[in-house]
């Protein structure tokens, strides 16, 4: 296939090159943002602004890998501008129906006088995205990228939101890296983790200063978010055609992207990607916002991505239940999953998540039978399974069932023999390649057998909602389990989960298996971790943490023991959206969002702070006069609901440390 190439400006201006790097300025629809591309000394670079502010500083672009170093010694030749204007629906995510309008530049990189690399922009009003395509040569349909200079250099005095890498092989039967651990706040750059880097998404806040204010600074801080801008950085399409990658701290604020750790998998195999030409890379996306609205309200992971198949069949999603939150191992047995398949039905749910060793303590028989009974109360059943295969020691079955294809398919026959709705997969091996692939082929014959897919002890995802339509959630976080291993969790519960709403679950949905009523985790309820936040933080939390399938942390005794209002609403909160809008909060301190499911608006709030959120909300998406539903705490945590007719389309709220708040209406 020919490449058609607009030659004639680039041959116009070949003298000027000679003497002067080229210098590109793209911009957004809405002009505001400007990426600027350029090949000074033979290095490809670009720069970031928002409003004449610099976001990200010249910044290095390329890969190396073994059929050379296209890094350097690069042209940039030209740059073809076109806009883009996509619209999709995609009910698993935080938007039911999204439009993406943006600026498409890909630019055009030669070296020794032939095409070997291009750089594709994408620029809308909320993001900038970019990938590489790597071209072929006469003697070279394959390559190996070995590395990427690919770096962001964030302007000084900016502080970071980062959740450090964990050295690999390491933790709960060396299952590590599995993107739970905590999170550093408002940390001036610089670091690099605990050594290794930082896992995606990343979150930064910068100064706002002009390039000739950044030129003069010397290390000065701003001090309230009036004066900075937020910026997430993370990456999207990542399928078995890469590896999952990491952000490095070189030096101040310069990160480059960084591949997988060698000890990964246990060591095996290599951390560089192989590739068929030409070859593209995942996208790298950078979220620019004057608040955090930008960042809780982007859909950038999935604008940018295809689907890779078509569904298998109309997937549906809702709420469930699932033991092993509170009652662990043990209550993995046939009896007690049966009483949780009458909680689901009496709950209104529609599944149940049997968690591991089901093989063992129920059998396949008896599963078939379980689903049986399920299916007679209309609920159905999904299972755990163990990842490995051989990259770490995590023992639980059942397992080496998902690893290799023909095993694989004979087991998810049987499920779709059984009417089972789908399979939760544990402890994978890190972001190498072969990983990747792993991922990519458990999703594609799930399909085949028409079986939702949900990860834990995981990598990021990573646009996969869009990309593979029987996908649902990962974890990928410290979720509801570090609720019950330790008082730690229980005691900054509120904290992460302020956390979450702006980083993690805004690049994709999260399975935190959380809203837990019970007031201790232990089946007996009187034993075990102590539950420091409210019933009404933990309704709130249900509409904060988004993933189209929760399996909540509800158990049976909460039919009489948890009030019913909090009952009531558990049995009917929706697990897809339409849209979502940010409210109010900052990272690690407070959160308030609003979710909207058809015409009904949810608006909830959570704080973390010892000092109460007192505040007047605007909530604009109720009318003047709207007759509105509000679950709130007292000073000590008491919940209460009540109905409330708005004067305005305003609200006066306190949320107490570890409470929560909702409001809710049409
Ligand atoms: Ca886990």
């Amino acid at each position: 296939m020919k490449t058609k190439v607009l030659w004639i400006a680039a041959l116009l201006t070949m003298g000027a090159q000679a003497v002067k790097a080229a210098e590109n300025s793209i911009t957004s629809p809405d002009t505001k943002t400007t990426v600027v591309v350029n090949d000074r000394d033979g290095r490809p670079t670009y720069e970031v602004r928002r409003d004449g502010i610099v976001v990200l500083g010249e910044s290095p672009l390329g890969l190396l890998t073994n059929i050379g170093d296209l890094s350097n010694g690069l042209t940039l030749r030209n740059v073809e501008t076109s806009t883009v204007s996509d619209s999709y629906e995609l009910r698993t995510i935080k938007q039911s129906q999204v439009q993406y309008d943006a600026t498409k530049a890909v630019c055009h990189f030669e070296k020794d006088g032939r095409a070997v690399l291009e750089v594709e922009f994408r620029i809308s009003n909320r993001d900038v995205a970019y990938r590489y395509r790597i071209l072929p040569r006469r003697n070279a349909q394959v390559c190996v990228v070995t590395d990427e200079v690919s770096a962001f250099c964030l302007p000084q005095g900016t502080t970071a939101f980062l959740c450090p890498q964990s050295k690999p092989m390491g933790g709960f039967a060396r299952t590590s890296p599995s993107y739970e651990t905590s999170y550093a706040y408002d940390e001036p750059v610089g670091k690099n983790g605990w050594g290794e880097g930082y896992t995606f998404p990343c979150l930064f806040k910068v100064d706002k200063l002009t390039s000739k204010q950044v030129d003069k600074l010397d290390g000065k801080k701003g001090t309230d978010s009036s004066t900075n801008l937020w910026v997430l950085i993370s990456e999207t399409g990542t399928d078995g055609n890469y590896v999952g990658c990491r952000l490095l701290n070189e030096k101040d604020g310069n990160y480059r992207i960084g591949f997988p750790q060698q000890g990964e998998m246990n060591g095996f195999g290599t951390t560089s990607v192989t590739l068929a030409l030409p070859g593209t890379t995942p996208w790298r996306t950078i979220t620019i916002g004057q608040t955090l609205a930008n960042i809780v309200e982007t859909t950038v992971a999935w604008d940018l991505v295809e689907p890779k198949y078509k569904a298998s069949r109309d997937y549906t999603y809702g709420k469930g239940t699932w033991s092993w939150i509170i009652g662990m191992d043990q209550s993995c047995n046939f009896d007690e999953q049966k009483r949780y398949i009458d909680f689901a039905a009496a709950m209104g749910y529609r599944s149940v998540l049997v968690d591991a060793l089901w093989d063992v303590q129920i059998g396949y028989d008896r599963i078939a039978e379980l689903a049986r009974y399920g299916r007679s109360k209309g609920v159905g059943l999904f299972l755990w399974y163990n990842s490995n295969g051989s990259w770490n020691d995590a023992p639980q079955s059942p397992k080496h069932k998902l690893d290799r294809v023909g095993v694989r398919r004979h087991e998810m026959k049987w499920m779709q023999d059984n009417g089972i709705l789908g399979i939760k997969v544990d402890f994978f091996g890190g972001d190498k390649q072969p990983m990747m692939q792993l991922y990519e082929d458990i999703l594609t014959d799930a399909n085949d057998f028409g079986l939702q897919v949900i990860f834990h002890g995981c990598t990021l995802p990573r646009g996969w909602e869009r990309m593979y339509p029987n996908y649902v959630a990962s974890e990928a976080v410290l979720a509801s389990e570090n609720l019950h291993f330790g008082q730690g969790a229980c005691d900054g519960e509120a904290r992460a989960a302020a956390t979450h709403t702006f980083i993690r679950n805004v690049v994709g949905s999260m399975d935190f298996g959380g809203s837990a009523l019970n007031k201790r985790y232990n089946a007996d309820n009187k034993s075990g971790t102590i539950r420091r936040t409210s019933d009404v933080y933990a309704l709130a939390t249900a509409v904060l943490f988004q993933s189209s399938v929760q399996h909540f942390a509800l158990a049976p005794n909460n039919l009489t023991d948890a009030p019913q209002w909090a009952i009531d609403f558990m049995k009917q909160v929706p697990t897809n959206w339409d849209e979502v809008r940010y409210i109010d909060g900052y990272p690690g301190r407070y959160a308030i969002l609003a979710r909207r499911c058809g015409n009904r608006w949810y608006v909830a709030g959570i704080n973390a702070q010892e000092e109460d959120v007192k505040a007047k909300l605007q909530l604009p998406m109720f009318a003047p006069g709207s007759q509105v539903t509000v679950y709130s705490d007292d000073a000590q945590l008491a919940g209460s609901r009540r109905d409330v007719k708005l004067k305005k389309s305003q609200l006066d709220i306190v949320i107490p440390k570890n409470g929560g708040l909702l409001v809710v209406g049409n």
